[in-house]
């Protein structure tokens, strides 16, 4: 994966404070991380203590359906978005119990045009293995657990034609929503890299959402920051992150 260096805009203390917590965790791989050229993954073991962090702050983690509608009612401060980009294998195997141990939820973002397949986009590896149908069945029917879109194949949307665009965008969610038999909400840009054409096209596609990473000035509902949470991210880290995030990061309108 790669992550955009938009510079991230001042904050603008006109808009309403109801977005100014907003905090939205961003995983992809949980699992074996010795081998990790892409920071992609964390173990289990710190997955576990980065969730009990959570609750030991009185947060709990949600999926980011959840938590905007928890915003949207006036409520749900103490709410933390948890993504899992990619929809590798190890959502079901290994991070699923231990959101289940901390009474958790979150969003996972998989690719329908690669069931079965694997991480193909990272050269340097390691493979790992994506969900299958039957997997992404098993996370939806979990409570709490919400299936978003990261396009068909994973291709940075800022560098297709429209054809392409359409397919990885609406292409993605009939394909998916038919898959889990459910409307899809939320979309992930791959590599977080995003343009106001490619948030032209995921909302024309009828997402209510989207993740990006650091979006800059398209900040706002179809361009989500979220931050990176790693294996080096301890409770001294991630309470660092926490407030940096809620300091740096601009209101997010109509959330
Ligand atoms: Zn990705």
């Amino acid at each position: 994966m790669s992550v955009t260096a938009d510079p991230i805009p001042p904050a603008d203390r006109t808009r309403p404070a109801i977005g100014t917590s907003l905090w939205v965790a961003m995983y992809h791989s949980v699992g074996d991380c010795s081998d990790d050229p892409y920071r992609v993954t964390v173990s289990p073991e710190r997955l576990r203590l980065q969730l009990r962090w959570l609750r030991r702050r009185g947060l709990r983690g949600v999926s980011v359906a959840d938590l905007l509608a928890a915003r949207a009612r006036g409520e749900g401060r103490k709410l933390v978005g948890l993504t899992f980009d990619d929809g590798y294998a190890d959502f079901v195997d290994a991070a699923l119990p231990l959101l289940r141990e901390h009474g958790c939820g979150a969003t996972v973002f998989v690719l329908p045009g690669r069931l079965d397949d694997e991480n193909q986009w990272d050269p340097l590896g390691p493979r790992k293995p994506l969900l299958s149908k039957q997997g992404i069945l098993t996370a939806a029917a979990t409570p709490g657990i919400e299936i978003g879109s990261h396009g068909l194949a994973h291709i940075d949307l800022t560098k297709v034609d429209d054809e392409t665009l359409r397919a990885e965008t609406a292409g993605s969610r009939a394909l998916l929503s038919e898959l889990i038999g459910a409307p899809v909400q939320g979309f992930c840009y791959p590599y977080g890299t995003v343009d106001q054409r490619a948030v032209d096209a995921v909302r024309d596609a009828g997402y209510g959402y989207a993740c990006a990473i650091d979006p800059g000035p398209l900040n706002g509902p179809y361009a989500l920051p979220r931050v990176h949470i790693g294996e080096q991210d301890t409770a001294v880290r991630l309470f660092v992150k926490h407030r940096l995030h809620r300091l740096r990061r601009r209101p997010v309108e109509g959330v």
